[in-house]
């Protein structure tokens, strides 16, 4: 079966096509800056990566040239031969704990999800609509980025505020990165033959930290919002909220602008002044430029901090997982983390730490946890419960 795996941003659109059960990706591309003058798409086919310019308004312009050279590549013959589609839906709120075939009630949910998600619902949305209006009989499913976290306990979701802002307004930890650390789970289970204790670790632009026990998550780094837990490129992760009124009144700014700097122009980028790429700040740190070194080591820092309390929930983790671009391709990021747990017994094995695209364990036979690199694939996931909720 032939399904397609999609990601829709506000103004980008992410496509993979993969057969199934075979989990083979057949083509894939990438739709940007959709809605400005300078819009672009590339795909990637048979090992060539074509880049096109084309006048992209919307996202339906979008689909509409993505259905057009699936044909032109041969990929398809007719449009009836894309089995399904599924989207990836950053917000499910604590309705959705797995993904769902899609349909009129399910589009609700989504819309009324929009306040937890201002950003990214509305542009998944989009996205579902621009293919509905094209293709209005293909089979859709909704993948959600918070549904593996819906097994955290009350305890662990719950902030200590007012309790009706969780009652009334759903005020909550929530997580996010739900597929990527589920892929993680299932891929780990498939490897050992069992479920384990997992830290699984999706580091990229975005990062966070979630513990995993029998297959399910119990707690995670973000939280209400993507921007908590451990620094990101231009995120600052967990900070004291106490301190925005303070630089409000200082800088003049007004709430959304410090927003914006909180999400946009903090994290690795606001530490170093100089890029939120781990490459760039890797360059620095090597060039011992000090601002580089500090962010590196508070980087690090902060991960192992989650994997220390991590842990402990754990009752002792069998497993850390490192995943996503960070995660998957800085060795020295890994050596950094990794260094603060030799105390306790983990170990990197350096010469495997130090290979490129690795798959697999990087730690020493006597590591008290074991250290594994896996690469995350997010649309397999996305394609694989469209697959199987379509054949139901
Ligand atoms: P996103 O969260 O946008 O999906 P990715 O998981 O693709 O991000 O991660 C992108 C980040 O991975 C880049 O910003 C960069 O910091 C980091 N990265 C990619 N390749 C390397 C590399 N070879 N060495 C170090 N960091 C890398």
């Amino acid at each position: 079966m032939k399904i397609l795996s999609v990601n829709a941003g506000s103004s980008s659109l992410k496509f993979t096509m993969l057969e199934l059960p075979e989990e083979k990706v057949i083509i894939s591309g990438t739709f940007e800056k959709i809605g400005l003058d300078d819009s672009f798409y590339t795909i990637k086919y048979n090992g060539n990566k074509d880049k096109k310019e084309a006048k992209l308004e919307n996202h339906t312009d979008a689909v509409k040239i993505l259905l057009d050279e699936l044909i032109n590549y041969k990929v398809i013959k007719s449009y009836d031969e894309i089995d399904g589609i599924g989207h990836r839906i950053v917000h499910g709120g604590d309705k959705y704990t797995e993904s769902v075939v899609i349909d009129d009630d399910v589009l609700k949910t989504v819309e009324d999800l929009v306040p937890l998600a201002p950003l990214h619902n509305p542009a998944n949305l989009v996205g579902i609509r621009s293919f509905k209006e094209v293709l209005p009989n293909t089979k859709m499913v909704a993948v959600f980025d918070t549904a593996f976290h819906q097994t955290m306990s009350k305890e662990e979701y719950l902030y200590a505020l007012p309790y009706e802002w969780y009652q009334r307004y759903g005020v909550r930890r929530y997580g996010f990165h739900g597929t990527s650390h589920r892929f993680i789970a299932t891929k780990m289970k498939e490897m050992l033959g069992e479920d384990k204790k997992i830290i699984s670790c999706h580091i990229g632009n975005g990062a966070s930290i979630c513990a995993i026990k029998d297959g399910k998550s119990i707690a995670t780094s973000m939280g209400f919002t993507p921007i908590a837990g451990v620094i990101m490129g231009t995120r600052c992760g967990d900070i004291d909220v106490g301190l925005l009124p303070y630089v409000m009144s200082q800088t003049k700014e007004k709430f959304d602008d410090v927003m914006t700097d909180l999400n946009k122009k903090s994290g690795v980028l606001g530490l170093t002044g100089v890029s939120s790429d781990m490459r760039d700040v890797e360059e620095g740190y090597n060039n011992k430029d000090e601002r580089c070194i500090t962010a590196l080591n508070m980087y690090a820092n902060k991960i192992v901090e989650y994997i220390s309390m991590y842990n402990t929930k754990l009752e002792g983790a069998d497993y850390i997982v490192f995943t996503a671009g960070v995660g998957e391709n800085s060795d020295l990021m890994r050596e950094l983390i990794i260094k603060r747990l030799e105390f306790m017994g983990v170990k990197l094995d350096s010469e495997k730490n130090h290979q490129r695209g690795i798959n697999g364990e990087i730690s020493t036979d006597d590591s008290s946890i074991k250290v594994y690199v896996i690469p995350t694939d997010e649309e397999l996931m996305i394609a694989k419960d469209t697959y199987n909720l379509i054949n139901e």
